[in-house]
């Protein structure tokens, strides 16, 4: 079986389910939602980050890389449609200023960095799967999973809800926990943010509630995007009729954006504020009427 690229192994992470956990930050992702924190985790093949605040301009990947795609002129300029990922310049980088976006992992060397953080996870926290999207992998996750369960570790798993219900079955019935990020209720307005329909996401929602899976419903709340009154009770009343009694409402911030610049990424900037406790608290207003909880992520 092919490894996994892992762009992250997050350690103490305390936002990613319950208690101290250690988030894995899987690449690859079949979204592409316009205000992705992790751009770096879309493509599915691994990719050259450069990071200019590192770089001493010293011209050695310049003269490493192999097909010239990187030329010297008072620092590294990179072709980028040229570059093949063959990061041999990282090799070359004394200052750790071109790296691999990703590493590749088998399950046993994945579960092995795991569980060197064991000590941290009681009494309630454990490991997250997170990404891009990490339930993008099947046949990884059908070797790893009963591995991080065999070690008696509490699983969450992070998704966009975009993934092959009947392959993942297994996975799913040993998962913990399930964060459930649900971007918007309109198809088109799911189709304009994200590139991609939401028919497949709400019907795994659907059956993730229907097993009785535990799990967290969360929300990006990005403003101006898809945050608008109706949106908000569109989705509040669909939560309620599927008899769900609350939801998480995360907030943007731009984080992400610093990365963009590293990266040949398709995305942009988008040019907006972070929103403030202010601002999402307006928002939670309208889920608190419709007569759901609202929680803090
Ligand atoms: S990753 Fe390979 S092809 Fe791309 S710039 Fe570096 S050496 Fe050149
Ligand atoms: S080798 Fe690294 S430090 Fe030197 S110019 Fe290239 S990116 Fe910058």
């Amino acid at each position: 079986m092919p490894p996994a690229l892992v762009c992250d192994i997050q350690r103490f992470s305390v936002h990613d389910g319950p208690g101290i956990r250690t988030t894995v930050f899987c690449k690859g992702c079949p979204l592409r939602c316009r205000w992705c924190q992790n751009p770096e985790a879309l493509r599915f093949e691994n990719e050259l980050i450069f990071s200019s605040e590192r770089c001493i301009a010293c011209g050695e990947c310049a003269k490493a890389c192999p097909i010239q795609a990187i030329r010297h002129d008072h620092g590294p300029h990179i072709n980028w449609e040229k570059c093949d990922a063959c990061f041999v310049c990282t090799e070359a980088c004394p200052a750790r200023a071109l790296e691999p976006a990703a590493r590749e992992f088998s399950p046993a060397a994945l579960v092995k960095e795991l569980v060197k953080d064991r000590e941290f996870y009681e009494p309630e926290g454990g490991v997250t799967l997170s990404g891009g999207e990490p339930l993008a992998r099947p046949d990884f996750l059908q070797e790893l999973v009963p591995l991080i369960k065999h070690e008696n570790l509490h699983l969450a798993v992070e998704t966009c809800g975009h993934f092959n219900w009947e392959s993942l079955q297994p996975v799913l019935k040993q998962t913990d926990l399930v964060l459930f990020d649900l971007k918007a209720l309109s198809e088109d307005l799911h189709r304009k943010l994200t590139g991609q329909s939401n028919l497949v996401i709400l019907e795994n929602l659907r059956r993730i509630i229907a097993k009785g899976i535990p799990r967290h419903l969360r929300m990006p709340v990005i403003p101006g995007l898809n945050d608008s009154e109706d949106e908000l009770k569109r989705i509040a009343k669909f939560l309620i009729e599927l008899g769900e009694t609350e939801i998480v409402l995360l907030p943007y911030h731009r984080l992400g954006e610093s990365k963009l610049e590293k990266l040949n990424s398709e995305l942009k900037p988008l040019g907006i504020p972070s929103m403030s406790e202010k601002e999402l608290q307006a928002k939670s207003e309208v889920f608190i009427k419709a007569g759901l909880r609202v929680r803090k992520p």
